[in-house]
């Protein structure tokens, strides 16, 4: 068998803003997922659980549509293709937009950067650094990384911005302080959070009309780099899927059955163990491979919108033979996780 899943994050026009963000337009949703649907069955999230619970067969090609991040253009641009077309979803939401009213840090930044030249937001940067600190900015002195490390973490984008990306999703600047410096810089641009909010995120009724179709998962309460959190961090993380949902839904017994973890990278067996524990039955990394059984599900790896036919780097191709794949980034299947012994 083969079960893919694909993810997306902004479904909007191409053009909409100049850099920092970078949509899959509908047009090229659809396109995609007509391409897809001439080899895959899509399955949905229902699906996955039958067959995870009670053995229920999952078509030998399927395939899993997902969203990540609760973004508004979600529900407003790709739902009524999704309908139209009828095939299933799941969308993982985070907690802090709707029990905080506040944008997660991911995309305060992308916002930023969206608004600001790479020059212009390094700038801020060093300034609000050298303002917090007392000391000189240095941007080299957090990346270690020759350009050819640099390139094959953000592929698609300009070194420019790949530094900047590196610096603030895995350099070694404290988090309290990288939090500090980007909040100021939203602040500068975004008066009311919570209006953002209320026009970025989906609406707590969008969330619960999705939610009662079963297309509902979980993204992690602030969005946090799991893998790196110490384990109570990443259980705080993983277990306050049912609190939020609850607030949102109204039913106190609402929960999630799935996850997608953010940032995973490296994946590790800890996640697994900890969302198990806090009850999620099937998960998502961001390991580049196709899923070849339903073995480890809470380590299920899932490919970019930009990784797929139609994308705009694809990692392989769908043949009248089969599948061929393009890059060796791609992995015809998963790593073996049980040989990790951790
Ligand atoms: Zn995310």
């Amino acid at each position: 068998m083969v079960f893919l899943a694909i993810n997306y994050h902004y479904i909007d026009d191409e053009k909409k803003y100049e850099r920092g963000i970078y949509p899959v337009s509908v047009k090229r949703f659809q396109e995609q997922l007509e391409k897809l649907g001439k080899f895959f069955t899509f399955v949905g999230q229902k699906d996955v659980l039958d067959a995870l619970a009670w053995g229920k067969k999952l078509p030998e090609n399927c395939c899993v549509v997902t969203f990540d991040d609760g973004l508004k253009s979600q529900y407003e641009q790709a739902l009524p293709i999704l309908n139209k077309m009828g095939i299933p979803a799941i969308f993982f939401i985070n907690g802090l937009p709707y029990l905080e009213s506040k944008a997660l840090f991911v995309h305060k930044v992308h916002w930023a950067r969206s608004k600001m030249s790479p020059a212009e937001f390094l700038g801020e940067v060093s300034h609000l650094y050298t303002l917090f600190t007392g000391e000189p900015f240095n941007l080299g002195s957090f990346i270690n990384m020759s350009e050819e490390q640099l390139r094959s973490f953000y592929p698609y984008d300009h070194l420019d911005e790949t530094r900047i990306k590196i610096f603030l999703n895995k350099s070694t600047l404290d988090l309290a302080l990288r939090e500090q410096i980007i909040n100021t810089i939203f602040k500068s641009i975004v008066k009311e959070e919570k209006e953002f909010c209320d026009n970025f995120y989906m609406t707590n009724k969008q969330v619960l009309e999705l939610y009662k179709n079963g297309s509902i998962g979980w993204h992690g309460y602030a969005h946090k780099p799991v893998t790196l959190l110490s384990d109570s961090a990443m259980q705080t993380e993983l277990k306050s899927a049912s609190r939020v949902l609850s607030y949102i839904t109204g039913d106190s017994k609402a929960a999630a059955n799935s996850v997608s973890f953010p940032h995973t990278i490296p994946v590790s067996l800890k996640i697994a163990q900890v969302a198990g524990s806090v009850g999620m039955k099937f998960g998502f990394t961001m390991e580049k491979a196709f899923n070849t059984s339903l073995l480890h599900p809470l380590l299920f790896s899932r490919l970019d919108a930009n990784d797929i036919p139609g994308g705009k780097a694809p990692l392989f191709s769908m043949e009248d033979n089969g599948i061929k794949i393009l890059d060796k980034k791609l992995n015809i299947c998963r790593r073996e996780y049980f040989e990790e012994g951790t």
